[in-house]
């Protein structure tokens, strides 16, 4: 369309470039000012465990309060985050903010959980990257074991060997690496076996396809029993069906996330979730 013949077909090239730059000034100063007047916020999901039958860990994910850039949707805005510079601010606010909470959550339950962040690529690259996990663990007084840290593949393809030595630093001081929605970067199942993380996230369009055919469940059952052989646990991400929670159960699964289980929620709510099955599970 962009390149449309005469007048129109430039005024509208125009116009969408136009639009584009002005929705980045737009994100970008509303997430300015949201780091500056509270204006973030987390909710958090549940990861529901299919062995022990409950939830054992939750993974936090930023909402932003203003009208204005709840428009765009979390993924965008983080996309301009990202190219702005502004990410590194917002992930260090999101760490503190999950340490915090989990700290709080953990003091009414009996049974700890363990609380996952996501780290965008971009924020890895920092060259202060791993002492700011360290000192947000350390100032916030958290066992360093409840944190796990979502990457993606994205962050192991730039500056490999710099990378890898950061979250191999980070696994040492007892924090989990797991890979986020594996299955869409470039994903050679051969390389896993060497990365430095714990887990795999299967990413939901595996699991949206899993209700498709049968080839689609052995692709998934595949993945599945190929990442328990190297030693890595597997999440399914995107469960919004009992059908597929099902499937997923029977092929050893042994973490599922997703509406079906539950949406993200706030604080409150979490907090209620997990102590009604705390209770049940001491019983
Ligand atoms: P992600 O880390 O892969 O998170 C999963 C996304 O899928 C979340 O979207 C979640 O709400 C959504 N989801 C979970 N279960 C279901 C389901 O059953 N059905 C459907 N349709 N969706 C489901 P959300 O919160 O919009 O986040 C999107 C992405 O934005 C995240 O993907 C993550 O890459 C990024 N993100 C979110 N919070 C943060 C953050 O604090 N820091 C960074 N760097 N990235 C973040
Ligand atoms: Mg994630
Ligand atoms: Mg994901
Ligand atoms: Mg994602």
């Amino acid at each position: 369309r962009a390149k449309g013949s005469g007048k129109n077909g430039y005024r509208l090239f125009d116009e969408s470039i136009q639009k584009e730059i002005h929705e980045k000034s737009v994100i970008e100063s509303g997430i300015r000012k949201s780091l500056e007047t509270n204006g973030l916020e987390l909710h958090f999901q549940p990861l529901y465990n299919t062995k022990d039958k409950k939830i054992t860990s939750i993974e936090a994910l930023l909402r932003v309060r203003s009208p204005e850039l709840v428009q765009f949707g979390i993924q965008k805005i983080i996309q301009i985050a990202e190219f702005t510079g502004q990410i590194v601010e917002i992930d260090n606010w999101v760490l503190e903010n999950a340490c915090i909470a989990i700290k709080r959550i953990n003091k009414q339950l009996v049974n700890p959980i363990k609380i996952s962040v996501n780290i965008s690529p971009v924020h890895i690259m920092q060259q202060d990257f791993v002492e700011n996990v360290q000192y947000i663990v350390e100032s916030t007084g958290i066992p360093p074991g409840w944190l796990q840290l979502e990457i993606t593949e994205t962050s192991l393809m730039k500056s490999f060997e710099t990378n890898f030595k950061k979250l191999e630093m980070l696994k040492e001081l007892g924090i989990s690496i797991h890979l986020d929605d594996f299955g869409t970067g470039y994903s050679s199942l051969s390389y896993l076996n060497s990365l430095p993380i714990d887990r795999v996230k299967i990413d939901k369009s595996f699991v949206d396809m899993m209700l498709r055919s049968e080839k689609e469940q052995r692709i998934i059952e595949t993945i599945i029993s190929l990442a328990h052989n190297i030693g890595l646990e597997v999440v399914a991400e995107g469960v919004e069906q009992k059908e597929q929670l099902d499937m997923l159960v029977k092929y050893k699964c042994e973490l599922i996330q997703g509406y079906y289980i539950s949406k993200p929620i706030n604080f409150e709510k979490v907090v209620l979730k997990l102590q009604e099955e705390d209770i049940n599970y001491t019983n």
